[in-house]
């Protein structure tokens, strides 16, 4: 960071007056108001900053023995005394609100959040719901006004209607003149000599609602769903803020979901697997036949068609997967058993042996089934 000395272009054992002077110039010619350039803007802070420090005997003090105050965004004579200068100087204006303009009680309104619970069929299907939802809303007695029916606010005796309270000070550069939001009416210009009784002058009241949504297919947990104008009323009865829809998906017994596609599992016994058969499963569409062909493999995968999800944006459903679990009988009476050994007489199947490891067997039955 640059000298403060070399900053105001004085000696360092220049005298507070001659401080005084070199920043006077400086400020004059670099402020913005004069001077609109963005390097004219970042010298003026160097150059308030370089001032803040020296005129200060003991920030000089301990600046001359190699400790500064700090930077800006620092502590004490940083950007905070930037500003504070600049209005002192020349009269607010930092951006904020110039003398004669009162500011509007009506405001826009907050956003709400509000959560909904859907089941996995709501989201296939998409759903209508009537969301309650507890905000703010314009006050039907004064619709807005704050005021009492009849009544009407009154220009401001303090500040005559400018929201703004001027004060000349003297300063550096000689008189100069400040202005602050008026205390009396806090900046609005007017005060409200009869506030409304129902919403005590606010211009809206808490109440619950109930909105009416259509939710689309396909949302997922953690989509939100915008409702433009649908949240509280601001005060004063200024604009609606928006209201949010926070979607949560339960976990369904049966199926879950990968994208568009449904997912689940089929248990088929083993004299099933064997001879094959046809089954009537229940989709969340209702009952679906499906054919399991003879000698179907443990994790083969059958797809109906069309039975996902509608996708949020999209028609084209996607599929419901579903992927066999072989299930092997854990006991089998004698009897059973025998006719068993019976069939393995006649078939001779190989004996158990090593192959090739397939990735997707395990995380076909495990990962994706079992979620
Ligand atoms: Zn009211």
């Amino acid at each position: 960071m640059a000298d403060h000395y070399e900053v105001l272009g004085v000696a360092r054992d220049a005298s507070p007056d001659e401080i005084k002077k070199a920043y006077r110039r400086l400020a004059r010619q670099l402020h913005p108001d004069v001077n609109p350039g963005e390097d004219a803007a970042e010298r003026f802070k160097l150059v308030t900053h370089a001032y803040d420090v020296l005129s200060d005997p003991d920030q000089r003090q301990r600046y001359d023995l190699g400790g500064d105050a700090g930077a800006f965004g620092g502590s004490g004579a940083g950007f905070g005394g930037f500003s504070d200068i600049f209005e002192t100087f020349f009269g607010g204006g930092a951006g904020g609100t110039r003398a004669g303009r009162p500011r509007s009680r009506r405001e826009r309104g907050q956003d709400a959040l509000v959560r909904v619970d859907l089941t996995l069929g709501d989201v296939v299907f998409g759903v209508h719901r009537d969301i309650e939802v507890d905000t703010a809303v314009l006050c039907e007695t004064c619709q807005g006004s704050c005021c009492q029916p009849g009544t009407q606010p009154v220009t401001c005796d303090i500040c005559h209607g400018s929201g703004q309270i001027q004060r000349t000070v003297r300063s550096l550069l000689g008189n100069v003149v400040t202005s602050q939001p008026c205390t009396t009416c806090q900046g609005y210009g007017t005060t409200i000599p009869y506030p409304c009784s129902t919403c005590q002058g606010q211009g809206r009241v808490r109440a619950r609602r109930t909105v009416s949504i259509d939710i689309p297919a396909g949302v997922e947990t953690g989509l939100r769903l915008q409702l433009p104008g649908s949240g509280e009323v601001g005060p004063a009865g200024g604009p609606n803020g928006d209201l949010y829809l926070e979607v949560t998906v339960a976990a369904h017994d049966v199926f879950s979901r990968d994208g568009d596609d449904l997912l689940a599992t089929l248990e088929v016994s083993m004299i099933d697997a064997i001879l094959g058969t046809s089954v009537t499963i229940d989709s969340l569409d209702g009952p679906v036949d499906l054919e399991i062909r003879q000698g179907v493999q443990a994790g083969d995968e059958l797809t109906i068609r069309g039975r996902g999800i509608t996708p949020l944006r999209g028609e084209q459903r996607g599929d419901l997967r579903v992927g066999v679990q072989v299930v092997t009988p854990s006991h089998l009476d004698p009897k059973s058993r025998a006719l068993v050994q019976e069939l393995a007489k006649r078939t001779r199947p190989a004996p158990p042996h090593l192959a090739e490891f397939h990735p997707g067997l395990f995380s076909k039955l495990r990962g994706k089934f079992k979620r």
